[in-house]
């Protein structure tokens, strides 16, 4: 996948942009790209996909927050689930920018069906998902249970009563729009808007379904199996296309909405996660540190034994190779760093206090770094590169 343009160079803009902004230049941008006024440039279509796409996030105050803070990824864009809208999708902005009256309405084939209505979509649903330090680290497969809009199947998604056929509309004769030809600075164009009877529907409920009350869909619970890959983060957004809710009235055409699920991340007990890796503070005493021990630790997945030198400092950090993060769309794991810390004693008795003022004078306590004791920009430098 080619390396995606900032959306807001794509839309000729600068980071500060109002929405009417956005719109504007939106505007300009598919009126100079539109593939029908381009016949002769294949590319027009990828840069007037491109500015919709921009626009689409830009001009959702949630999404455009995201964008900033995280870039394409923060949207789904740089190469996860994120797909190119399609010119269906494209269209259905256009009501918002031309208002109802597109000059793209009547020459934009693909974004209508064929008795000229537009392609409706079902509400997005979004759910959290809580996740644990295990889970993100290695993917799991979750089952959960959505409450969403579903075709009701009494009336078949028709909203009448047993599913008995619709009227059609008298207004527009079926089809759902109202049309007028109208001057634009395109020059003459046939607009339509949609019939204010039927609402663009064509046809009319005459008795309607007693169970959905002529909505045509219903709420029910699902269950559902979603498997969330290894190396996701808190924020994130995973989608299942399908599996929002269906529009009003399903049977008079239309698509389900999709479910958005975020990901929440629990905090682990005892480990922190550092992108990839996961970072455990060690602490131990100083005669372990003097001395060396051996200990056990926790890691993602169990416990884990780690040998520690005699002679071993303050703030030095040890790796578990692997027992990190695997990386999201990657094939590289994290590791665990240990980060050692040796316990100074708060409070001492009569005894202790006798043992350490004997190994207070003593020539091997006192402090001798040499250049193998790098400082903590050094080993910090090391990790962390
Ligand atoms: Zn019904
Ligand atoms: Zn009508």
């Amino acid at each position: 996948m080619a390396q995606k343009r900032d959306y807001y160079d794509v839309l000729g803009v600068d980071k500060s942009a109002s929405a009417e902004d956005l719109k504007k230049a939106y505007r300009k941008m598919a009126i100079k790209h539109h593939p029908d006024k381009n016949p002769n440039d294949p590319s027009a279509e990828d840069k007037f996909k491109e500015a919709a796409e921009a626009y689409e996030v830009l001009s959702d105050d949630t999404k455009r927050k995201r964008y900033d803070q995280f870039g394409h990824q923060g949207v789904g864009g740089g190469g996860g689930n994120g797909q190119p809208p399609n010119m269906d999708d494209i269209f259905s902005q256009f009501g918002d920018i031309f208002g109802e009256s597109s000059p793209f309405g009547s020459f934009f084939g693909g974004s209508t069906t064929g008795n000229g209505r537009r392609v409706r979509k079902g509400s997005d649903l979004r759910i959290k998902l809580k996740l644990d330090l295990e889970e993100v680290a290695n993917g799991v497969e979750k089952k959960i249970k959505v409450k969403h809009h579903v075709t009701c199947t009494t009336c078949s998604g028709n909203g009448s009563k047993n599913g008995a056929a619709l009227k059609t509309c008298s207004t527009c004769n079926g089809n759902g729009q109202v049309r007028k030809v109208t001057q634009t600075m395109l020059g003459q164009m046939v607009s339509a808007s949609t019939c204010p009877t039927c609402n663009g529907e064509g046809k009319i409920v005459e008795t309607r379904c007693e169970v959905c009350f002529g909505e045509g869909r219903v709420l029910a619970d699902e269950v559902l199996n979603i498997k969330v890959p290894a190396g996701v983060a808190d924020g994130m957004q995973l989608s299942m296309g399908g599996k929002g809710n269906v529009p009003p009235r399903p049977a008079s055409g239309g698509v389900a909405g999709d479910l958005l699920i975020v990901i929440e991340e629990e905090e682990h007990e005892f480990l922190k996660r550092d992108g990839t890796n996961v970072v455990f503070d060690l602490y131990i005493n100083f005669a372990d540190a003097a001395l060396g021990t051996s200990v056990e630790v926790p890691t993602i997945d169990g416990k884990a034994r780690i040998t520690l030198d005699p002679g071993t400092q303050s703030g030095k950090i040890l790796r578990l190779k692997g027992k990190g993060i695997k990386e999201l769309n990657g094939y590289g794991k994290g590791d665990q760093l240990i980060h050692v810390n040796v316990w100074t004693p708060k409070q001492v008795n009569a005894d202790e206090r006798e043992l350490l003022e004997k190994l207070r004078q003593s020539a091997n306590f006192q402090p001798k770094p040499g250049k193998s004791e790098r400082g903590f920009f050094e080993k910090m430098k090391d990790f962390f590169d």
